[in-house]
């Protein structure tokens, strides 16, 4: 038999699996060998493999049997390299490929977030040793194990460290990971095919799930209780369940409160902002993967601390720093000095250094309208404190990442409800009131500068 026959012999299983199982798990095989009654096919993951193994083989066995090939046993393998992950440049930092296999349970992993490429510092040690604990396998002593953090700090890098470690030592262990969107993904499109048994039927027969940015359910009203029902059912038959969130669970809006208090019921570590320590770590080791690809380019002193001093603390932006910056150099066949340090990252330099605090605009506000600064905060309502305290909100809206949540409570508490009004009217006035026009501009540009 070749691919040719396969492919022509396979169609027959629509009849038998249904066209929604043909889909996800026949057409994605690839024939290739029958050997000594053996039929190989490969498969991109053990869990694909397995699956179609047990619930499948049999069909396909009787399937070729049929067509009088010699065959008593299929098999599925998973090839070396995996192809995904070969096709990809191995150094360069592109966020993990997500949403290609749609139609297998999980999402591919992404070759470079293994444990010996993530470098440990104070700000990620405890989610780290959670992480390598999880790893080792065996009893399952937390679960869930919840890790939360702001972008870049390594979240889905741990997850992705735990699932290759596992499936390195045990291959047959079925561990799925996948983003809360995938998963809700999912989940309506078995809806709508009808397929809600196979759904329920693959996600609780997995070793190990793994779902990232689990804050993207908050408010899915029925993916939340898809999800709570899979979460109880894999909790109750003891197997581990590794959540991501950009937040603690008890701070997650919109979110079923029986979720959350699952959620909490395991062990939450989160990972902290890097500081400069791990920054310079992170740099060191990204030196030494980018002089494999690039050659031996010479980095000159100070520019690596240069660098954990200004860039900010997502380890994306700084990771993609380097990679500009060793692309460049390379390209122009010079030394990596701070000059040209300077110049190829003046963007993302300029970018980092904007960072204005809430307490700076604050200051510059009440210096500004000569108020107290216990006004800016408190809770006075005449206009000649609450127009500056709107001035203050619209600039913490513009100039710092915070949340309006966050930004209301570093205003005397207020609720985030007050910050968007707020936020609003200096949005109508500013186009209505010059003076206010002018003000805005004038503490932009002195927060900024
Ligand atoms: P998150 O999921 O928390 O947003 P990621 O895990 O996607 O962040 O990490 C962003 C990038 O930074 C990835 O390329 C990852 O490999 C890298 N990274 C983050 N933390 C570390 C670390 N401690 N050591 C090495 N690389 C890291
Ligand atoms: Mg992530």
């Amino acid at each position: 038999m070749n691919k040719d026959a396969w492919g022509n012999l396979r169609d027959e299983l629509v009849e038998t699996v249904g066209k929604n199982n043909f889909v996800n798990w026949i057409e994605p095989l690839e024939f290739s060998r029958l050997e000594n009654g053996v039929a190989t096919f490969l498969v991109p993951t053990h869990f694909m493999g397995d699956w179609v193994q047990r619930n499948f083989g049999e069909n396909i066995l009787r399937l070729l049997a049929a067509a009088k090939h010699p065959v008593s046993r299929v098999q599925f393998s998973v090839p070396h390299m995996p192809r995904k992950a070969a096709a990809a440049p191995r150094t360069q930092p592109s966020p993990a490929p997500q949403n290609e296999d749609c139609d297998l349970p999980g999402a591919p992993l992404d070759q470079r977030f293994t444990f010996d490429k993530f470098v440990v510092g104070k700000p990620n040690e405890l989610a780290h040793a959670a992480a390598r604990r999880v790893a080792e396998g065996g009893d399952v002593t937390f679960n869930p194990l919840f890790l939360y953090g702001g972008v870049g700090l390594g979240k889905t890098h741990l997850m992705h460290a735990i699932a290759h470690e596992l499936q390195k030592q045990s291959p047959n262990l079925k561990v799925v990971y996948l983003s809360a969107e995938q998963f809700m993904y999912r989940f309506v499109q078995a809806l709508r095919e009808k397929q809600m048994m196979d759904f329920k039927q693959i996600f609780r027969s997995v070793d190990i799930l793994m779902v990232d940015d689990v804050q993207f359910i908050a408010g899915k009203d029925s993916t939340q209780e898809e999800f709570f029902h899979t979460f109880n059912a894999l909790v109750d038959q003891n197997k581990q369940i590794i959540i991501s969130a950009d937040r603690a669970p008890g701070e997650i809006k919109q979110l079923e409160e029986r979720i959350k208090s699952r959620l909490q019921s395991g062990l939450v570590v989160d990972l902290h902002p890097t500081d400069y320590e791990l920054r310079l770590g992170i740099l060191q080791q990204k030196v030494e993967l980018h002089r494999e690809k690039y050659g031996n380019l010479a980095v000159a002193n100070g520019v690596l601390e240069f660098l954990a001093h200004r860039i900010s603390n997502n380890v994306r932006v700084l990771e993609g720093a380097l990679m500009r910056l060793f692309a460049f150099a390379s390209l122009v066949g010079k030394e990596i000095t701070l000059d040209l340090t300077q110049d190829c990252l003046a963007d993302i330099l300029r970018e980092a250094d904007r960072k204005v605090t809430i307490d700076e605009i604050q200051r510059k506000v009440s210096e500004h309208y000569n108020i107290r600064l216990s006004d800016l905060i408190g809770p006075r309502r005449v206009r000649t404190i609450a127009r500056p305290r709107q001035v203050a909100m619209w600039l913490a809206k513009q100039l710092t990442s915070r949340s309006l949540p966050e930004i209301g409570r570093r205003f005397g508490g207020r609720d985030h409800t007050t910050v968007m009004h707020g936020v609003r009217r200096i949005e109508e006035l500013k186009t209505q009131d010059s003076q206010i026009a002018e003000d805005l501009e004038l503490l932009r540009r002195a927060l900024e500068a």
